[in-house]
Parts: C-alpha cells; sequence; structure tokens
C-alpha cells in the first residue's frame, strides 16, 4: 500500500475498533487498489479514499417483539447504507445470532463493489439483527419480522434502498416484511424489496441464482485452463440456499457436489449430491431450522464428521458456501495440500486475508467472493426492472441474462487485472473494475 492508502488504512482502524470484518475487508480491497491510486493522483486530492471507507448512512433501532410465552424480547436491527453513487442502495438483510455493526458495515461496503461489478445501476447497503430465526416458531418469526419492518419502513423505497434475503432471511421472511410494508403504506410498491415470491413480484431464478452465478463464473475459469465442469467433484460447505444453488447446476452441468456441512461437522456423499431427492432435501433441511447436516447423513447413508469441515477432502475445486472467515490458514494449507487446484469463495469473504493469500500463491485460480456471488444480487436488480414495469420473465430468460452478467464480471475481472499490468489475478481484478465504476461517478458529483 503507498504512502496515501496506508494513511488512510490508519483511520480505518482508528475509527472503527473493534470491527474487525470491517477493517479486514477494507484492508482486502485496499490491497488491490494501489496500481489505480498511484495511477490517479486526483483521488488523493478529493479525499476519494476517505470517503469511500465511510458509510453515508448507518441506521441502528429497537426491534420489540413478542414471543409464543408473551415475553417481550428486544433485538438490535441494522441498515447500513454505505454508497449510492452508482444506484438506489442495495443489499441483504440477516438475521443471525453473532450480527453486530462491524460485520453490517463489512458487508455493505462489499456489497458496493459487488453490486458495480454486476454492470446494474445499483449501490450498495446491508441490514439485518442479532436475531436467531433457530428453533423460532413460524408465529415468532412473523411477529420479528413485523416489528422490524415497522422501523425500517421509513428508511427504504424503490429509487432509495432496495433490501433482500441473506443468511436467515429467506422466502418466508421477506413475505412478512414486504406484508407489513404493505400494510403500513397502503401502496403494492413491489420494487422496494426483492426475493418476493413468484405469486407477488419475484423473479423467476432469484433462489437459484446466487450458487448458478457461482457455478457459471467457475465455468468460465475453467474453461480458461481449457477444462469444463463435467466429471469434476467439488467440496462445498453449508447447506443452505447458495449451496443448494451450486449443488443444483453442478449436477445439470455434469459435475459432483460431494460434501456439506454446518457448524456441528461435514457429511461426504461419495456418489454425489445429484439427484433431484437429495437437492430436494437440502430446501427441506433448511427450512427447518432445528435441522442439522447430521440428518442428511442419516437419511442417505453417508458418512458424518462431526466437528470438522470440508477442507481436507481430496476434489478438484473447493468453494465456501456458508459464512465469513470460514477458511483460515489453517483449512487454506489443508486444501492445498489436498492437491485442490481451483478455489472459488461463494460465501461473503470466505478466506481471512492471510489464507487468501497462501491460496493465491498456491491455486492455479482464486476466485473472489464479490464477483462469484454478485449473481444474486444482479437477479435482484432484475426483479427491481420487472417490477418497474410490471412484467415478468420467463425462468429461461432470467437465467439466459444471469448468465451472461456472470461471463461479464468474469472479462471484466480479466480486463481490469490485465489493463494495470497484474496478469491473471481474478481477486484484484474484481476490486479494481468494481471500484473504477463506484469512484468515476463519486469524481463527477463533486465533493459529497
Ligand atoms: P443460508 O442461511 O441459507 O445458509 C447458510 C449455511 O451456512 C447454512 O447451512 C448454515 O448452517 C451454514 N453456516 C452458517 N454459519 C456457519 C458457520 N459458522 N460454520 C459452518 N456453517 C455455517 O444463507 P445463504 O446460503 O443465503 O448465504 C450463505 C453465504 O452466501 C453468506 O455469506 C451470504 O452472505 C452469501 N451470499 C448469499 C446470497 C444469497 O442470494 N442468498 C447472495 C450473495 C452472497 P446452519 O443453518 O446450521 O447454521
Amino acid at each position: 500500500m503507498n504512502e496515501y492508502m496506508t494513511r488512510v488504512m490508519e483511520i480505518v482502524k482508528k475509527r472503527n475498533e473493534g470491527e474487525t470484518e470491517f477493517i479486514q475487508s477494507v484492508e482486502e480491497v485496499f490491497k488491490s487498489l494501489e496500481v489505480v491510486i498511484d495511477a490517479h493522483p486526483e483521488y488523493e486530492k478529493a479525499s476519494l479514499l476517505e470517503r469511500i471507507v465511510e458509510p453515508e448512512r448507518v441506521i441502528h433501532f429497537r426491534v420489540p417483539w413478542i414471543d409464543d410465552e408473551g415475553k417481550v424480547q428486544v433485538n438490535r436491527g441494522y441498515r447500513v447504507q454505505f454508497n449510492n453513487a452508482i444506484g438506489p442502495y442495495k443489499g441483504g438483510l440477516r438475521f443471525q445470532h453473532n450480527v453486530y455493526l462491524g460485520i453490517m458495515k463489512f458487508l455493505a461496503f462489499e456489497q458496493t463493489f459487488k453490486n458495480s461489478l454486476t454492470g446494474l445501476p445499483i449501490g450498495g447497503a446491508k441490514g439485518g439483527s442479532d436475531f436467531d430465526p433457530t428453533g423460532k416458531s413460524d408465529f415468532e418469526i412473523m411477529r420479528f419480522c413485523q416489528s422490524f419492518m415497522t422501523e425500517l419502513y421509513r428508511h427504504i423505497g424503490a429509487d432509495i434502498d432496495v433490501p433482500a434475503g441473506d443468511i436467515g432471511v429467506g422466502a418466508r421472511e421477506i413475505g412478512f416484511l414486504y406484508g407489513q410494508y404493505k400494510r403500513i403504506t397502503g401502496q403494492y410498491e413491489s420494487g422496494v424489496i426483492t426475493g418476493k415470491g413468484i405469486s407477488y413480484g419475484g423473479s423467476f431464478v432469484r433462489p437459484e441464482a446466487t450458487g448458478y452465478g457461482a457455478v457459471y463464473y467457475v465455468n468460465e475459469v475453467l474453461r480458461h485452463f481449457g477444462e469444463e465442469i463435467e466429471g469434476k467433484t467439488f467440496a462445498i460447505s453449508g447447506y443452505g440456499n447458495v449451496a443448494w444453488g451450486v449443488a443444483s447446476k453442478v449436477a445439470q452441468l455434469g459435475g459432483k457436489v460431494v460434501t456439506l456441512s454446518d457448524m456441528t461437522g461435514y457429511v461426504y456423499d461419495e456418489e454425489g449430491v445429484t439427484t433431484q431427492e437429495k437437492i430436494d432435501y437440502m430446501l427441506e433441511l433448511r427450512a427447518n431450522t432445528s435441522s442439522t447436516i447430521k440428518d442428511y447423513a442419516d437419511k442417505f447413508g453417508v458418512p458424518f464428521f462431526p466437528g470438522e469441515k470440508p477442507w481436507g477432502v481430496k476434489v478438484d475445486i473447493a468453494m465456501p458456501c456458508a459464512t465469513q472467515n470460514e477458511v483460515t490458514m489453517e483449512d487454506a494449507k489443508k486444501i492445498v495440500d489436498a492437491g485442490i487446484k481451483f478455489y472459488a469463495e461463494v460465501s461473503n469473504m470466505s478466506t481471512d486475508n492471510k489464507a487468501l493469500e497462501y491460496l493465491q500463491n498456491n491455486c492455479l485460480a482464486v476466485c473472489p467472493s464479490k464477483a462469484v456471488n454478485a449473481g444474486g444480487v444482479a437477479v435482484s436488480a432484475l426483479e427491481m426492472t420487472q417490477d418497474s414495469i410490471r412484467y415478468s420473465w420467463t425462468a429461461e430468460k432470467v437465467d439466459k441474462k444471469l448468465h451472461q452478467i456472470m461471463v461479464n464480471i468474469y472479462n471484466e475481472s480479466v480486463r481490469a487485472a490485465e489493463a494495470y499490468g497484474l496478469g491473471y489475478d481474478l481477486v484484484a481484478g474484481a476490486n479494481i473494475a468494481g471500484f473504477e465504476k463506484v469512484a468515476n461517478a463519486m469524481m463527477a458529483y463533486g465533493i459529497v
């Protein structure tokens, strides 16, 4: 990092003390940007980096709700509107016990560059709550979502900020959230939230989009090396929405996912998660808040490895699909020792920065989350378009657009890294390409 960037990084560390994920994500992006900042001295004069690391707005609110025993519970709600230089704020809502401001800020910062990479006009945001849906009844989840939206509704809008799902927020929660928004405002403003059900303004292929998009991206990487998905084996983590989309598309293209996991351990399915029954069972497991991945092992008679992660398994491609920092240096070494040549992050910031560097030095290709998982938000933006024209495209049409967007993201990342003399560096390329567009727009607006 050059002197200017080091100075800004010091400010980030001081201002955001204790928010380790946010500091980590700024460091990761900055590492790629030195060549760009060196080539644009006007950015320092305009304090562009100082502005780009500061969220435009942080909303922090109380979420009181009543549980099934009639007891009042109180959670914390957040919405971080990070950057709207190129479009309305856009990013998911996460309901998970460990949510705090640092996680919201890192996700919103990442989202800014990811959304830019899609080539679509969307800014970056993220929100959520430390509410833990595990073991909660449908009515508890509904009451929580209604209370959450009772505050959030005043901060969002189709041209202002458009939330969506993330960990712990799927179709059921989006339904409850939008239902409450509609009730409070008295308007059918379907473009205010994405991930909706098909019967009320959702887009075909949105549930699958992040996983499908990730596999389309990996397909481009393999093509670069003269390879293809057919016949390849994949180790993935998680068994949630994203993992389901990955397993399903890999199976369609003739590959096989052989591991799934959660916090309790992983399963190894040598035959692969390839049949419709297994893929549908993943959805069943996710919908049931008291299931664990061991249920998959019990149902299909495959081994379960308690307390372990799937990263020592010998496969062709590793794709973490669960959560941030799930791949540490120890895991990265196992991946390299297993002879895995291709590594693609699907969960946001799956890898800690040291492990990422190690993988970059030892794998043929390392693909960063902000490019690989951008298909989800890209289809969300397509959902916004369909809402605004009051029309619904077919699944085939949306899938085709998603595929093209992922090819474009890959090509843009390759181009950006090459343009700055960095060679085939997909991590730097994604950061640079995402940054360029946001930086150009911010410079055009003057000091705002
Ligand atoms: P889900 O809640 O559907 O699934 C998350 C999965 O990860 C679950 O199987 C969960 O298991 C597991 N998991 C969570 N925490 C841990 C942990 N600490 N260790 C091991 N496993 C864990 O979320 P999504 O699939 O939607 O999201 C997964 C990742 O992808 C997140 O990083 C998210 O931000 C990112 N992403 C998602 C997009 C989307 O469209 N959904 C778009 C772009 C990125 P359990 O339920 O048992 O905790």
